[in-house]
């Protein structure tokens, strides 16, 4: 048991950084909202990395934003390609343009990568789970890191942190500490992004108390060879769209890092055999969804 753990920890630090997603296209899921001017907008780039227009906002959430095989695989997986597997599906320029708030889940590089500590404006408004964290992001000389609280307020969104759980297990212990968080804003619809989690209370807890009537789930059930999931499988997403059969559930964090074990195409099968099409929505990197 113990020689398992050290491995995984060994894995982990190995990896403390590395994960992933993607390619492009364009959709308009659903075009709602009583004539507010100000739609919300979830643009899904690859892996975890989205843009988010918020209540006249625009949010960047976990940027990787390397090109395709700029990193060491994940050892111990199932495939053993250099990461991300694909590229970005839109320009690195058109992703960080006039962007208000970065929101950082954790530091795993495919949430958080050189690239993007690269090409960040260093002034710009982060926001981060940890103090430990905050320490590290302010290393690569970004000024304005903030922690993240449960009743965090940006410009006028309210912006709540949530809990989430890394695995199962001692693999939850050796993947470390990751948080989702929830906007909501009078005028929008309340937006759950659940980040790096496996199902577990915690999530049915913050469905219950904020009813979110949209939901970003990592659902790519990455794992390594050992220690199980890291992160949602289609056995996971069924039990979000349970407790929230009337919100709209987007899947991301798929087929852009060595370690994902759930594909897009045996995901949507489930979400058709379990009759759950119309609320279950599966991105390829670069479509975008309006509500
Ligand atoms: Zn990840
Ligand atoms: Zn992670």
């Amino acid at each position: 048991m113990k020689s398992l753990k050290l491995m995984l920890a060994a894995l982990l630090l190995m990896a403390v950084a590395l994960a992933g997603c993607g390619n492009p296209k364009e959709s308009g899921e659903e075009k709602n909202s009583a004539n507010k001017e100000e739609q919300i907008t979830i643009h899904h780039i690859r892996n975890a990395t989205e843009v988010v227009e918020y209540a006249g906002k625009k949010f960047l959430i976990d940027p990787m934003l390397a090109a395709k095989g700029t990193y060491e695989p994940f050892p111990n997986a199932l495939r053993n390609d250099p990461n991300p597997l694909v590229d970005l599906p839109t320009s690195i320029d058109s992703i960080i343009k006039d962007v208000d708030a970065i929101l950082l889940t954790h530091l795993h590089y495919d949430h958080f990568d050189d690239a993007a500590k690269t090409v960040l404006p260093k002034d710009i408004k982060i926001f981060v789970q940890s103090e430990a964290d905050a320490k590290e992001v302010k290393k690569s000389g970004f000024q304005d890191v903030e922690v993240l609280q449960e009743d965090t307020v940006f410009e006028d969104v309210q912006l709540i942190k949530t809990e989430a759980q890394h695995g199962r297990g001692e693999m939850a212990v050796a993947a470390g500490s990751v948080m989702g968080f929830v906007f909501k804003h009078p005028d929008e619809k309340t937006l759950y992004v659940a980040g790096d989690t496996v199902w577990y209370e915690a999530v049915q807890k913050v469905i219950d108390t904020h009813k979110p009537e949209i939901i970003i789930v990592n659902g790519g059930d990455n794992q390594f060879l050992q220690g199980g999931s890291l992160i949602m499988g289609k056995e996971d997403i069924h039990k979000v769209y349970q407790a929230a059969p009337d919100s709209k559930i987007i899947v991301v964090h798929m087929e852009a890092v060595n370690h994902w074990a759930l594909s897009r195409k045996e995901l949507k099968a489930f979400i058709k055999e379990k009759e759950m099409s119309s609320n279950v929505l599966v991105p390829d990197d670069g479509e975008a969804y309006s509500f």
